[in-house]
């Protein structure tokens, strides 16, 4: 199992839960971080789910 198989067609649907824009994939970090910058939330992904919780998300 990838440890991440978050797909471009994943991605295109996902919205932050904040402020609801796109996010965009940090690799590096497996977080996947909200594209607008006055928000920048980072929302984890936890065995190939991206955790799009408010209470969870990292600045
Ligand atoms: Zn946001």
């Amino acid at each position: 199992m990838s440890i991440t198989p978050i797909t471009p067609e994943l991605l295109s649907i996902v919205v932050c839960p904040v402020c609801h824009t796109r996010v965009a994939i940090d690799v590096e970090k497996a977080l996947l971080v909200c594209a607008n910058a006055m928000c920048a939330l980072g929302f984890e992904i936890r065995y190939g789910v991206p955790v799009l919780l408010v209470d969870e998300a990292r600045k």
